[in-house]
């Protein structure tokens, strides 16, 4: 097969849709592709934190805000022109759409300009704001006695104008009066009054239930409540604004019991996480399932050691016989764990080889990733007291044994001291990773979201957590609250100018996270 047309097999475009705003509501087909994308075309709606599900490699490429934008965005024309010839360049080309494709938004059109030019495309659906808005704020689309129909509006259209509006709100409103129908209307804001009004003009009592909803799945998600009469004056004098989805009908009288989300502890709350890529994902998970929107700013990235020359032979003398091998291997993190057996690993050696020397971690998050390999070792605290540490590893005799520590590079643990002035026999210090700042880092978003104040708190799980923040924003300390993992790392937060307000007892991710919902939803009692 010609080069040529094994590109041209390749080649396609995936219509994706992104969801409403969080980034955990992607399916998991979208998140599949994206992925496994070389082109990224977005639109302005969708989340940041999902562009980076995208490889590294991939060309990322804003696309902009469909009817005109604070940005500029791309014209449809040339954005259809694009994605043809991304595609016919044997492109995997993901075109990520807020909501869902299909549902306004154009996506129609683009999967239209394919076919016609015979690109191969597919479309993999979203959750629509359509559904998403009402669902956060607490209304059910269709209820057995309030509902049995749904409709999804633009409120875009101008009936006043030549064009007219294609929507027939006459025999909408008809089906839908004495609460058998839902209306939802999209692109709401700008003519919310004129389209309310002329659902009414058009037969729906003026006291049907009606909600609009800002920003729905975000930590910016507001919701008010009202009727037909009075929700486009509510909402004026609430600030409500684009993108905003209005809800009329019967339903929308529901909310008042059902508005779940509003209850969540950490409910309208931007937290940012700042460790690294490869070990963010459960603590933001933890934090999302709060009800925080999560912002992902790794400021540290692991990499390999400068050298591999001591750890290489570290791990060759574990097979030397008793004596001159190691008695205790004590591993300080996660990293240190991974680290180490991948390298085992990766020069052909036996896991069982550990076998001789007794293996202490400290950490739980340490000795839970031993476990993932199928060691055991004991679970204590990450930060501890020098002189307890010894004890509390398991370790019982320290004068006339041998010691290996695979840790970073650079480390501050004062361990090793300690083993020597007990009169340990050898202490091996290597390094088996390294943590540098990353690059390309989402600098310019970071400072944009400080600026704004819609930061409520930043996280730090180490002091280089902080410094490196630091170092990459350019120190607005001053303006943002921080809980850190323990003392240690809140006084370098401190140092640096941060108002430290969550610091949990005992020094785990978990823990952490129980005393940042603490901090923001003091014995609310509500669900969890
Ligand atoms: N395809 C998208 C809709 C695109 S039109 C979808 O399926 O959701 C853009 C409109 O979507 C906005 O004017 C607004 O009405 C709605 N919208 C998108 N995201 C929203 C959000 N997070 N909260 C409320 N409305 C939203």
């Amino acid at each position: 097969m010609s080069a040529r047309s094994k590109n041209q097999k390749r080649g396609r475009v995936f219509l994706v849709g992104a969801g409403p705003g969080a980034p955990d509501l992607i399916t998991m087909r979208g998140a599949d592709v994206l992925g496994r994308a070389d082109v990224v075309i977005y639109d302005h709606l969708v989340s940041p934190e999902l562009i980076r599900l995208a490889p590294p490699k991939a060309r990322l490429i804003y696309a902009g805000k469909s009817g005109g934008a604070e940005k500029k965005g791309i014209e449809q024309s040339e954005l259809n022109a694009m994605l043809i010839e991304q595609a016919r360049k044997g492109r995997v080309v993901i075109r990520l759409k807020g909501g869902d494709p299909f549902i306004f938004g154009r996506g129609g059109e683009e999967a239209e300009a394919l076919a016609r030019a015979d690109v191969r495309f597919e479309v993999i659906p979203g959750v629509t704001s359509a559904i998403a808005a009402p669902a956060f704020a607490g209304v059910p689309l269709t209820h057995r006695e309030h509902g049995s129909f749904v409709a999804f509006v633009t409120g875009h259209e101008d009936e006043s104008k030549v064009s007219g509006s294609t929507v027939p709100w006459d025999e909408l409103v008809a089906a839908a009066r004495g609460g058998r129908g839902t209306i939802v209307i999209l692109m709401a804001t700008a003519r919310m009054g004129a389209t309310l009004e002329r659902i009414r003009a058009a037969g729906l009592a003026g006291e049907t239930p009606a909600a609009a909803v800002q920003w729905a799945t975000t930590a910016a998600q507001k919701t008010v409540s009202a009727t037909l009469a009075t929700l486009a004056e509510a909402s004026a004098r609430a600030g409500i604004g684009a993108p905003a989805v209005i809800v009329v009908g019967q339903c929308a009288g529901l909310r008042e019991h059902l508005k779940w989300a509003e209850r969540m502890p950490l409910f309208g709350r931007t937290v940012v996480v700042t460790r690294s890529r490869e070990t963010a994902s459960e603590f933001a998970a933890s934090l999302r399932r709060l009800g925080a929107e999560v912002v992902e700013f790794p400021t540290i990235e692991t990499v390999a050691p400068r050298s591999y020359a001591a750890l290489d032979r570290a791990i060759a003398r574990l097979r030397a016989p008793a004596g001159k091998s190691f008695d205790w291997i004590i591993f300080t993190s996660a990293m240190g764990v991974e680290s180490f057996v991948e390298r085992l690993k990766s020069r052909g050696r036996d896991i069982r080889e550990l076998g001789r020397a007794s293996i202490a971690a400290i950490g739980p998050a340490t000795a839970a990733r031993l476990a993932d390999y199928g060691l055991h070792a004991a679970a204590v605290p990450d930060e501890y007291r020098a002189e307890q540490i010894i004890p509390a590893i398991g370790i019982k005799r320290v004068a006339g044994k041998r010691f290996l520590i695979p840790r970073a590079e650079v480390a501050r643990e004062a361990l090793p001291e300690i083993l020597r002035d007990k009169g340990a026999k050898e202490v091996e210090v290597v390094p088996a990773y390294r943590t540098v700042k990353p690059k390309g880092a989402p600098i310019e978003r970071m400072s944009e979201l400080i600026a704004a104040g819609s930061i409520d708190l930043v996280t730090f799980t180490s002091s280089s957590t902080v410094t490196n923040f630091c170092e990459l924003v350019g120190a607005p300390a001053s303006l943002l609250k921080a809980a850190a993992i323990g003392p240690i790392t809140a006084a370098t937060a401190e140092d640096h100018g941060f108002e430290v307000v969550v610091t949990p007892a005992k020094y785990t991710i978990a823990a952490l996270t129980e005393a940042i919902r603490e901090y923001f939803a003091p014995a609310n009692g509500e669900i969890t």
